[in-house]
């Protein structure tokens, strides 16, 4: 977030629960967690709506994901249009980052990996029976619901776990 690569977008009022979301991840450091890795990965940072900052053009392989969420910095592959053209998306990833809040920053992501270790063991898939995926809207997160049956086509689905990025499944 230096020089011309930072610009401000799609920015507006805040009500007082984004307000304090964006507080607590602030004093969690996860957003700076979030800001660092959006650096280090060479990324546009941009302000967005309701306190999110919005980093575009990841690259990096891991995670394979559409876009996911570090503290209240939601980071996208896609470029800033293409990335802030899907409100669903960002509505999902926004949902992940007041999960960070209420989990107290850091501690989300050993519980978020157990729960998708639990999800994959449980239907194959990482975020269907994943409680903070199911929370955020799986199909929001691009996410197919395997505990309802019809739901799915296990046995001639190949969206399995390792495949996500070329499903454009989200974390
Ligand atoms: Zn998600």
């Amino acid at each position: 977030m230096t020089g011309s690569r930072y610009h401000g977008l799609m920015t507006g009022p805040i009500t007082p629960g984004q307000r304090l979301r964006q507080s607590a991840n602030l004093l969690n450091g996860t957003t700076l967690l979030g800001l660092l890795l959006a650096k280090c990965a060479r990324t546009s940072v941009c302000t967005g709506p309701r306190g999110l900052l919005i980093a575009t053009d990841y690259r990096w392989r891991l995670p394979f994901a559409r876009a996911f969420t570090v503290g209240n910095v939601v980071l996208f592959r896609a470029h800033a249009p293409e990335a802030l053209s899907s409100p669903e998306l960002l509505g999902h990833e926004e949902r992940h980052s007041s999960q960070y809040a209420w989990c107290l920053g850091l501690p989300f992501l050993p519980l978020y990996f157990i729960a998708a270790g639990w999800s994959l063991l449980r239907t194959g898939n990482p975020g269907s029976a994943n409680v903070f995926e199911r929370m955020a809207g799986l199909e929001a997160g691009g996410y197919v619901d395997r505990r309802h049956p019809g739901t799915g086509r296990r046995g001639t689905d190949s969206r399995r776990t390792g495949s996500a990025a070329n499903n454009g499944i989200e974390a």
